[in-house]
């Protein structure tokens, strides 16, 4: 299960960029600049790792995923993990779920309440054999896993549709929106709604406000204070 740290991992693994794959170090470093440009900071405690294809599947075995996920974020350890040099994957889970949970309110408590669960996880099945069964008979009568799993489906939407809004923005930004348009289309209508939402305010207010809107904060706030002023005059 998922109670391995990520540096017990096999996989290729790094703090914030992948060992292989110059490709996608180009566009991690382009979109690490496209937010210190725009909000003042960029991801930084979240961490990366990337598999090869073989290596997948038996981490989806391992913490309980669908084989045919190409990705996911975890909060406990704040780690990204995808399939392959996949760069919508890297989109979703690295820089949508993973700056989510470092800069917003919402992802921040995510962070913390996951943390404590692991660390009672910890303290109950460290240097135990135990089964998926086991943890979740324990998640079942533990307070700490009820708190996160309601503040987790209170929040599921604002959580997923921004990791949507990030593919949809970087590809855009890439040049790749070709790609995204592909992906949407296998969207089911649920996700598609929340792509949409996002996609249409970002269009109408831009793309710091729509950041605004999910909880971020901006840290270069003299750009703020020209719009406010200019906008007196
Ligand atoms: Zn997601």
């Amino acid at each position: 299960m998922v109670l391995q740290k990520p540096n017990s991992e096999k996989a290729m693994e790094s703090k914030t960029e992948p060992r292989f794959g110059e490709e996608l170090k180009s566009e991690i470093d382009f979109c690490n600049e496209y937010y210190l440009n725009l909000l003042g900071y960029k991801p930084e405690k979240t961490k990366l790792q990337i598999f090869q294809e073989r290596q997948w599947n038996s981490f989806c075995e391992r913490v309980g995923l669908e084989e045919n996920s190409s990705g996911v974020y975890l909060p406990r350890n704040q780690t990204a993990f995808i399939k392959g040099e996949n760069p919508l994957t890297l989109f979703h889970e690295y820089f949508g779920h993973g700056l989510f949970c470092e800069r917003t309110q919402i992802g921040q408590r995510l962070v913390n309440l996951e943390k404590e669960l692991l660390k009672e996880e910890q303290q109950e099945f460290d240097g135990k054999e135990f089964t998926l069964e086991d943890l979740k008979k324990f998640r079942k009568q533990n307070q700490t896993f009820f708190s996160l799993d309601n503040f987790r489906k209170e929040n599921l939407t604002q959580y997923e549709s921004f990791a949507f809004w990030t593919e949809y923005l970087l590809s855009e930004k890439l040049g790749a929106d070709e790609k995204f348009g592909r992906r949407y289309d296998e969207f089911s209508s649920d996700d598609k709604q929340l792509v949409e939402g996002a996609i249409n305010f970002s269009e109408q207010y831009g793309e710091l406000a729509t950041f605004h809107g999910f909880g971020f904060s901006c840290l270069k706030s003299e750009t703020y204070i020209d719009e406010r002023r200019y906008k007196l005059i």
